[in-house]
């Protein structure tokens, strides 16, 4: 297989004739190449085998490690994926961003307690030899990170993260994703597992291992790239690959009704299965649960699916028309 990191853009010949979700607005078909690499990780990712990040955020199914990395989980879900021991770099090219240019760091922090600074500031450089597109911005409460992912190589478009990385422990990054590109004015990536009442990304869990606070930053990239590149299979695919997870928290029934609006048959079931499908696993049950109470319960709990949208400072700001918003405007649990 080709080395993802230089990929070569080949003729887009073939004809998409699967059903997609969403049309993908003034973007060509995407070409068998690009197609038969999201199949290949998406199937990856069903069967739990590890992945591997390049620079550029560009995602590959890890054919050389014979070692499984750990279970990912988020807020809603668990995955498989990158760890640092699966990334693989081979360019280093760092280039600013123009528009903020290289980080600075502010002279205060609003709240206190910003001891996360320094574990963060350290890995700017290194963080940019791996997303060469990142810009940072300050702001009172911590960092701004903004950076573009390849996702797969030969893909037309291209995800953008707004990243915000509070220095006081406790609140935790909160991000959100974008599609981004020549043919595409910047559009929300979401819903599906995005966080309620922000829309924001919600690809892996504080209190399982993937990532936490103070820690490796092109691993945190790394799994928004890999949840942006679900949501591409999704899209295209029409499904959503991999393990999935239910709202941490929430009483079952709320469980159920939030699987039943969500899951489709053909995915791993939300209740975590790592080999069932929706279909043959909790749906009979969960078809069982009365409706009304289950939709109270699952709105009580979340604030309901209309919820998960993106502050309009954030889409603002990604459109190019304002600056970085104040974090502790739309970073939630910097609001209690
Ligand atoms: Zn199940």
């Amino acid at each position: 297989m080709a080395r993802p990191d230089t990929p070569a853009i080949q003729a887009q010949a073939v004809r998409v004739t699967q059903t997609r979700t969403i049309p993908i607005r003034g973007e060509a078909s995407l070409g068998k190449d690009v197609r038969d690499l999201l199949h290949e990780v998406g199937t990856a990712l069903d069967q739990h085998r590890p992945l591997r990040a390049h620079v550029h955020g560009l995602i590959t199914v890890d054919k050389q490690s014979p070692v499984v990395t750990a279970t990912q989980e988020n807020g809603n879900e668990r995955q498989r994926a990158t760890g640092p021991s699966a990334r693989s770099w081979k360019r280093a090219a760092r280039r600013q961003g123009a528009a903020g240019g290289p980080w600075a760091p502010s002279t205060s922090s609003r709240l206190g307690g910003d001891v996360l600074r320094a574990p963060y500031e350290c890995q700017v450089k290194r963080l940019a030899e791996a997303y060469p597109t990142l810009q940072t911005f300050s702001d009172d409460d911590g960092m701004w990170l903004f950076a573009k992912s390849s996702i797969i190589p030969g893909l037309p478009r291209e995800a953008t993260f707004l990243i915000a990385l509070p220095y006081k422990p406790g609140p935790g990054p909160r991000a959100w994703g974008f599609w981004t590109g020549a043919a595409e004015s910047s559009r929300w990536i979401g819903p599906r597992h995005t966080n309620f009442r922000d829309g924001s990304i919600c690809a892996f869990s504080p209190n399982e291992g993937a990532w936490f606070e103070g820690g490796d930053l092109p691993t945190l990239l790394d799994l928004y790239s890999v949840w942006a590149l679900r949501h591409l299979h999704l899209e295209v695919m029409g499904r959503w690959p991999g393990k999935q997870y239910g709202i941490l928290g929430a009483d079952p029934r709320a469980e159920a009704y939030y699987r039943q609006r969500e899951c489709r048959d053909d995915e791993l079931c939300g209740c975590g299965s790592e080999t069932r499908r929706y279909a043959e696993c909790c749906k009979a049950s969960d078809l069982r649960c009365d409706f009304i109470e289950s939709a109270s319960l699952f709105l009580q709990h979340t604030g309901g699916f209309e919820t998960r949208v993106p502050p309009p400072s954030v889409v603002s700001f990604v459109q190019g028309q304002s600056a970085a918003p104040k974090m502790a405007e739309v970073h939630l649990q910097l609001l209690v």
